[in-house]
C-alpha cells in the first residue's frame, strides 16, 4: 500500500463482535455441549438478526452442532484458527499461524464456510451498514485515490459504495469474512482485475509479509525508470523500465498483488509519455532566458522541473511525473534536447 486508512470504531464492526462472542460461548462448553438454542448460544444483538434471518439461525446451528462434535484436540484446533486468522495485523506481518480453510478438520469446513461467506454476503451490510461506513470514511480521508495503486479513483459515496477487498480473501480464510479490520475499500481495477482472490500470506507454499491497512508502514515506495528508453516517432510509447524500491518482502508482495509496475508502464507511461513532454516543453516557452536556451541550460532547466514534483506525492500522478523527468534530467541525450530546443 502506497499510504494507510484510518480505522475507526462503526456500527459495521458489530457482526464479527457478536460472532467472536458466539465462538466463544460454543467453546467453553464444548465438553458438555447443549443442544444450540439462540437464547443460549448467541447474545441479545445476534438472536435478534436471527429472528429476521432463519437461514441465519440454521447457519449457527449447524456450525455449532460440528464444532462441538469435534474431538477436544480438534476443537482446540478450530478456536485457536478463528481468533489467530482475526489478528488481522500479526497475520500480515507474519508473526501468527496461518490457518487456511482446507487446513480446518474436515467436519467444520463446509459449516465454516456457509456460515462465514453468508455473513458476509446477507448480513454485513443489511440495512446499508457498509454504505453508511464508506460515507463516514470517504469524508475522513484527504486522498481520495486508491491507496493500492494511486492511479484509480475511489467514488463519491453518493455515486457509488466502494468495492471492500477482503485482504485475506474469504474463500481462503472464511473466518476473517466480516473483520472489518481485514476488509478495506480498494478501486475496482485493483479489486476485480488484479488482486481478486489472491492469497496476500502465502505464494507458492512461502509464507510472506504484507503491508497492513490501518497503520503508517514506514516505507516510502519509490519508482525509478533508469534503464528505459524514451517515445521516438516510429515508437510512440516508447520503452519504459519501471524499477520500484525498496527491495523488501511487504513491497514485493504489494507488487505481486496488483501488478503495479506493470500497469504504470502500460497504462501511465505509454500513453502519457508524449504529453508529459509537451507539459514541459510549455513551461520551458514560458521560462526562456532572454538570450535563448542552450542545451545545457534546457538541462539544467529539466532537472529544476523534476524537483517540483515530490516522489511521495500522490496526487495528480507526481508520484510518477517526479522520476519520470528525473530521468529525461539524468539521460542527457542530445537525441531528446536538441529537437526540444529547436521547437521554443
Ligand atoms: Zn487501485
Amino acid at each position: 500500500m502506497l499510504w494507510n486508512y484510518p480505522y475507526f470504531d462503526h456500527e459495521v464492526c458489530r457482526l464479527h463482535e457478536q460472532i467472536a462472542a458466539f465462538l466463544l460461548e460454543a467453546n467453553n462448553e464444548g465438553n458438555n455441549p447443549r443442544s444450540f438454542s439462540t437464547a443460549r448460544h448467541c447474545c441479545p444483538e445476534l438472536r435478534q438478526r436471527c429472528e429476521s434471518a432463519a437461514k441465519l439461525k440454521s447457519k449457527l446451528r449447524a456450525f455449532y452442532n460440528a464444532f462441538v462434535s469435534l474431538t477436544p484436540s480438534a476443537r482446540r484446533k478450530v478456536f485457536k484458527a478463528f481468533q489467530d486468522v482475526n489478528a488481522i495485523d500479526a497475520q500480515l506481518a507474519n508473526r501468527r499461524q496461518r490457518y487456511a480453510l482446507n487446513g480446518l478438520p474436515k467436519a467444520i469446513r463446509a459449516p465454516t464456510k456457509n456460515l462465514f461467506l453468508y455473513l458476509y454476503k446477507d448480513a454485513l451490510g443489511a440495512g446499508g451498514v457498509v454504505k453508511a461506513h464508506w460515507e463516514t470514511l470517504y469524508e475522513t480521508i484527504q486522498r481520495k485515490g486508491c491507496p493500492f495503486c494511486a492511479i484509480e479513483p475511489l467514488h463519491y459515496s453518493g455515486f457509488y459504495k466502494q468495492d471492500y477487498d477482503h485482504l485475506l480473501c474469504k474463500e481462503i480464510y472464511p473466518f476473517a469474512a466480516v473483520n472489518m479490520r481485514n476488509l478495506v475499500p480498494i478501486g475496482r481495477d485493483c479489486n476485480t482485475i488484479f488482486k481478486r482472490s489472491k492469497d496476500i500470506l502465502m505464494k507458492n507454499g512461502v509464507r510472506r509479509r504484507a503491508f497492513r491497512p490501518f497503520a503508517p508502514s514506514g516505507v516510502q515506495i519509490k519508482v525509478a525508470l533508469t534503464g528505459s528508453r524514451l517515445p521516438t516517432a516510429a515508437d510512440k510509447k516508447g520503452r519504459w523500465k519501471v524499477t520500484v524500491t525498496p527491495r523488501r518482502q511487504e513491497v514485493a508482495t504489494w507488487i505481486d498483488l496488483f501488478e503495479t509496475p506493470k500497469r504504470y508502464k502500460k497504462e501511465v507511461l505509454e500513453s502519457n509519455a508524449v504529453d508529459w513532454i509537451g507539459e514541459f516543453r510549455k513551461v520551458a516557452v514560458i521560462a526562456k532566458p532572454a538570450d535563448g536556451w542552450s542545451i545545457q541550460r534546457l538541462r539544467a532547466f529539466l532537472g529544476k522541473y523534476a524537483k517540483t514534483f515530490n516522489r511521495a506525492d500522490y496526487n495528480e500522478r507526481h508520484f510518477l511525473k517526479a522520476p519520470f523527468y528525473d530521468f529525461l534530467h539524468k539521460l542527457d541525450s542530445p537525441d531528446f534536447l536538441k529537437p526540444l530546443l529547436n521547437s521554443l
